[in-house]
């Protein structure tokens, strides 16, 4: 299978060709169609399969036809949420890289650093939020973050934001979500808590696992 056979658009497959890719990761394969279909999904891999283009490759597609070149006013329409600053930052740089051709613009916050910058971007408007659990909670609870327009949501690393202690900040960020909203789970391996997760917040889910 080739980047060309998931009718992505030009603009995206410009992007991956950059990118120096010639053909999808096995998880990209499977999970790319289901997110393009607007499906809630599990994904079981890990950090190197290439999960993170299976989950905003699709995204950026769907925002792209959304928003499209038009200067409307931008709304946070995906939020990604990841245990780590170092995982936030790989996962907005890829956005900046898959984007490059679109006018989907990111931000990436986390904690221990100042929000003040952050705050100012908020305010000019984004279209993907990436984000650790706490300041993401923080700066939602000081009005920063509306997240009433969110159509997809990623729990990203959901195995290690257990192992982390944010599972209840997890629980409190897709209850602050539209009810409506796709949700897309990856997670290296399923303890029973993530398993859980999955059948309170995903509906019908499809899985896929490599
Ligand atoms: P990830 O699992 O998302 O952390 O990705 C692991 C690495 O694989 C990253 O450096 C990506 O840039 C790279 N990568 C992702 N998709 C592909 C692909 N289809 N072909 C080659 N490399 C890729």
């Amino acid at each position: 299978m080739q980047f060309e056979d998931l009718s992505l658009s030009n603009n995206i497959q410009r992007a991956v060709a950059d990118m120096g890719y010639t053909s999808p990761t096995p998880i990209q394969q499977q999970a790319i169609p289901i997110v393009l279909d607007g499906r809630d999904l599990i994904g079981c891999a890990q950090t190197g399969t290439g999960k993170t283009a299976a989950f905003a490759i699709p995204i950026i597609h769907h925002l792209h036809r959304l928003v499209g070149s038009g200067s409307k006013l931008k709304h946070i329409r995906a939020l990604v949420v990841t245990p780590t600053r170092e995982l936030a930052v790989q996962i907005g740089q890829n956005f900046d890289d898959y984007a490059k051709y679109t006018n989907i613009r990111q931000l990436t916050i986390f904690g221990g650093v100042s929000q003040i910058p952050q705050v100012e971007q908020l305010r000019k408007g984004i279209d993907v939020l990436i984000a650790t659990p706490g300041r993401l909670l923080d700066l939602h609870k000081q009005g920063f973050i509306n997240l009433d327009h969110l159509h997809s949501l990623v729990l990203d690393e959901a195995d290690q934001m257990l192992d982390m202690g944010f599972i209840n900040d997890v629980k409190k960020i897709v209850k602050l979500t539209p009810n409506n909203r796709q949700t897309l789970l990856f997670s290296a391996t399923m303890p029973i808590a993530i398993r859980e997760l999955a059948e309170m917040f995903l509906k019908d889910p499809a899985t896929v696992s490599v």
